[in-house]
């Protein structure tokens, strides 16, 4: 599930989360927290664009959901 900022960027919400894209390849998405620098959070996703499949790389987000 996609939604938009209100600066125009793309936020991909997974499990009540916010991420932004943070690096963009032909076949890879790299996204990060929303909070990552608010709450230094390192939790990151991996997007295989080929196949169109989400792959969590780290899920310890150093907070709770957003809702
Ligand atoms: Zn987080």
């Amino acid at each position: 599930m996609y939604t938009v900022s209100n600066k125009g960027k793309l936020i991909l919400v997974l499990n009540g989360y916010e991420f932004y894209k943070e690096k963009e390849r032909k076949d890879k998405c790299f996204w990060v927290c929303r909070r990552r620098f608010t709450h230094k959070c390192k939790a990151r996703v991996l997007q295989n664009r080929t196949e169109n499949k989400i792959e969590l790389r780290n899920t310890n987000h150093s907070h709770s959901t957003l809702r």
